[in-house]
């Protein structure tokens, strides 16, 4: 969408023009010879097109087509730097190197290590960066048992938004006796705002892959599917392109690298309903049916896809397991909090200077992503942060509540009534009408509610109705009341979590913004 294919093609042009080699790739050895290849996502959104010189680790920013013949003579044929390109910060600094820049310096990458480094459709690159090591080491040095372990001792919990105990999770997949069982892994992401995943599979499929096999050792199932929505054809593209790179090097498919396991890995692709990223929705959608949840129990991990015990996880939460078991759980705990280890990629969006995808480690304030690395807010002072999509709550700083000083994380989140979600934050300043806000999130819900059960159907619709009097100028005090107790009644009956988080954006914005609510209403006394 930033032109970045444009300029692609005019450096190979140029680049060719000059008599140099453009053949060649990281696998190659080094010689008088420039290879440029697309790669996944940077993250620094606000600032494409990016374009990074190796190895001198250059980026530069908002690329244009007219700005590559100076990088070409700059930057490739005499070694030097276009300072126009370069990152500026509000003080006037320039910085050459892309891991200065504020942006970057404050992240911990782990799932997002290798995203827009390395050349998504070489599985090459991926194996040249350590890649695949760790399914080596699962399958040659670990039994199902110890590899299990190692994730439990990592305590690595679900990047989906319940935040589960993954190695929880595999040990009762692993004790269940039925020879057939599925990985699945939910690359559903829905939520408005939220692109951690997308690019996680754009950017680095390898790294998920493995995650996705390293389970299947783990659990002794044969058999995965990623669940990954149509909207994201490139996703899409790049996950076919990787597994079947994987089998032609017998990485996937029968007798992995000569071990005697199998394991077979299909692409599922979804519609796009919001509703698909429930565990049971998203297996009834594999298997061809209708995405609606049903009761629990039984739990996916005893009767999930086809009936057969399965581990279901996200993007996310497979892309942190290699690093787990090549480097051990005790390194995973020295980034994060108790029980809150490791590192959490987040969408920032919203009224923020730097929108953008980071990873930060667990626990890391709102302040310092917003601030430090989001370099502040976008057009007026700082009011609420949306954290965790349409299931989540706002996070505010006022007289009473300081959450730009607290961690975030699971538990931490989950106190003030909000959650960490898959990772969306949307920053808003003191413009936004937090009315209109929890508007939004009600009417993305009810549209996206599968209509199975009467609370979540009807009383999704009725809250918006409500929502959109008060917004318009029809409403009353009773109607904030109706609102309340509707949110009550939703969350304790409906089926699903997508209806029992439903209210979570009206309640958390009627908590801390009532004064804004009782503004809209036509009888304030
Ligand atoms: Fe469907 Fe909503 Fe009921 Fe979930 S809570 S089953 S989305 S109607």
């Amino acid at each position: 969408a930033g032109g970045s294919l444009n300029i692609y093609a005019r450096l190979k042009e140029l680049i060719e023009e000059s008599g140099l080699d453009v053949s060649v790739s990281l696998e190659d050895e080094p010689h008088e010879a420039v290879g440029i290849k697309k790669s996944g996502c940077h993250g620094f959104c606000e600032m494409g097109p990016l374009l990074r010189i190796e190895p001198a680790g250059v980026l530069y920013i908002k690329v244009k087509v007219e700005d590559c013949e100076e990088i070409v003579e700059q930057s490739i044929i005499k070694d030097g730097v276009v300072e126009r390109l370069l990152y500026k910060d509000s003080e006037g600094n320039s910085y050459n190197k892309q891991e200065d820049i504020p942006f970057y310096k404050q992240q911990t990458r782990v799932a997002l290590e290798h995203c827009g480094h390395i050349n998504a459709e070489s599985i090459n690159e991926y194996i040249a960066m350590g890649g695949y090591q760790a399914v080596a080491k699962a399958l040659f040095d670990m039994t199902s048992e110890s590899i299990v372990d190692e994730i439990s001792d990592s305590y690595l919990r679900g990047r989906g938004g319940g935040g589960f105990p993954t190695g929880k999770k595999w040990a009762q997949v692993l004790r269940q006796t039925e020879e057939t069982k599925y990985v699945v892994c939910n690359g559903d992401e829905g939520d408005p705002g939220a692109f951690m995943d997308r690019s996680m599979m754009e950017g680095d499929p390898h790294r998920m892959i493995e995650g996705m096999i390293i389970a299947g050792i783990a659990t002794k199932a044969h058999y995965g599917y990623i669940y990954v929505r149509a909207e994201y054809p490139l996703a899409v593209h790049r996950l076919e392109t990787a597994i079947e790179q994987a089998r032609s090097l017998g990485l996937l498919g029968c007798n992995i690298l000569g071990s005697g396991f199998s394991f077979a890995l299909k692409i599922s692709q979804g519609a796009g309903a919001f509703v698909c990223g429930e565990g049971s929705a998203l297996t009834a959608s594999i298997e061809g049916n209708r995405g609606m949840p049903r009761v629990k129990p039984p739990r996916t991990v005893e009767k999930g896809l086809f009936e057969k015990p399965t581990v279901l996880n996200n993007v996310e939460t497979f892309c942190n397991v290699p690093s787990i078991i090549l480097k051990g759980a005790d390194w995973y705990k020295t980034y994060g909090l108790e029980k809150n280890y490791g590192t959490k990629a987040f969408a920032l969006t919203g009224n923020v200077m730097n929108t953008g995808l980071i990873e930060v480690p667990m626990g890391t304030t709102l302040r310092k992503v917003i601030y430090d690395i989001g370099g502040g807010v976008k057009g007026g002072e700082f009011k609420a942060v949306q954290i965790g999509g349409p299931s989540g709550g706002c996070l505010v700083l006022n007289a009473e509540n300081d959450h730009l000083d607290m961690p975030l994380d699971f538990d931490s989140l989950k106190k003030v009534g909000a959650m960490i979600g898959s990772g969306g934050l949307v920053v808003m300043n003191d413009k936004s009408c937090m009315v209109e806000v929890a508007r939004f999130f009600m009417n993305f819900t009810q549209n996206e509610s599968c209509g199975k059960c009467v609370p979540c159907r009807e009383g999704t619709k009725r809250m918006l109705e409500l929502l959109t009097d008060i917004v318009e100028g029809r409403g009353t005090l009773e109607h904030l009341d109706l609102l309340e107790e509707l949110a009550e009644t939703i969350s304790a009956t409906a089926l699903c979590g997508l209806g029992k988080t439903a209210a979570s954006p009206v309640v958390s914005t009627i908590k801390y913004f009532r004064d804004e609510y009782i503004a809209h209403v036509v009888d304030k006394k």
